[in-house]
């Protein structure tokens, strides 16, 4: 049976997007528009948690999207040059009337093992997803999928493969950025064969050298050239603090990805107050809330609770 991991690694392998120049979505909208009923606060959305229901009528949907009070979006299922099939600058046409800025995209490489025999591919990919995203003019070419890291030296490699896809952003006008899941949180020792998750996955006595994923990757990426949006239910997920996260690598983490359970507030493990306190000493400037499959009605319904949930919340501003 497909489980939500094995979901998420397929649907973000048709995650990309991105349209317009980016504004803050933590800084408030300079003109809010008079259709939106609520554009006090700026909030930006990652359009994967409407799933389907969103291509059942594209330019609908977004204008519900903007009404519910979100003033950015982040794409996915950028393909073949499209939004899940829709022509980009037509998606762009579309938010812009919706009162939305297209300001990032996931998307991801069209290999999870990085080689030496596939780094130019990797590569070809991301000139053409930097140049494609860069006409509709977005800020963030974002990879949500993480690649495969099974040892210190692995992790070291992701990151020159990171490094080289962000001088290809840059070239382009971009900023390139990874996205985690919890899978990041697993830790790795040189030489290893597979990653090991929970804290001490390697018993009391951890080998030498041991390292969190994610350090790694923090370590061997060029902060010029890679930036980090931090999913902080997933780093929940993985068993550590996104707080914490965000007060060692203040500079590092420039995005993150607000997301709980399912509502945002409703499962009581995230603490939203602490996040957002640390993101504005940090001068974070932007945020997409991220909602999976919604059991508790459409997934229209879920994003408008959690966009309820921010615009009632006193420590966003
Ligand atoms: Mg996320």
């Amino acid at each position: 049976m497909e489980n939500r991991r094995d979901f998420l690694k397929k649907a973000s392998l048709l995650t990309a997007g991105g349209l317009l120049a980016g504004q803050s979505t933590l800084v408030k909208a300079a003109a809010p528009d008079a259709t939106n009923k609520h554009a006090a606060k700026a909030i930006g959305l990652q359009i994967y948690s409407l799933f389907d229901e969103l291509y059942r009528d594209v330019p609908g949907g977004l204008k519900k999207v903007g009404l519910m009070g979100y003033s950015a979006i982040e794409l996915a299922g950028y393909r073949n040059g499209t939004i899940n099939g829709v022509d980009m600058a037509e998606f762009k046409k579309m938010a812009a009337d919706a009162g939305l800025k297209i300001t990032s995209t996931h998307v991801n490489p069209p290999a999870r093992e990085y080689t030496k025999e596939n780094k130019q591919q990797i590569m070809d990919f991301w000139k053409k997803a930097a140049d494609d995203h860069a006409k509709i003019g977005v800020t963030y070419l974002i990879q949500p999928g993480q690649p495969a890291t099974r040892s210190v030296e692995e992790v070291a490699y992701v990151g020159e493969i990171f490094n080289e896809a962000g001088k290809i952003a840059k070239a382009a006008g971009l900023s390139f950025g990874y996205h985690n899941h919890d899978g990041e949180f697993a830790r790795v020792i040189p030489g290893g064969t597979e990653a090991v998750s929970g804290r001490n996955g390697f018993g009391r006595e951890a080998p030498k050298g041991v390292e969190i994923i994610y350090d790694g990757m923090l370590k061997h990426t060029d902060p010029s050239l890679v930036f980090f949006e931090m999913d902080v239910y997933w780093t929940v997920m993985g068993q550590q603090d996104p707080v914490e996260y965000m007060k060692k690598h203040a500079g590092r983490i420039q995005v993150l990805h607000i997301k709980d359970k399912a509502v945002l507030g409703q499962s009581g493990m995230m603490n939203f107050e602490m996040i957002f306190k640390q993101a504005y000493t940090n001068g974070v400037k932007d945020y997409f809330v991220e909602l999976e499959k919604y059991p508790g009605g459409t997934q229209f319904e879920g994003v408008e609770g959690c966009a309820d949930y921010l615009l009632k919340a006193p420590f966003v501003k």
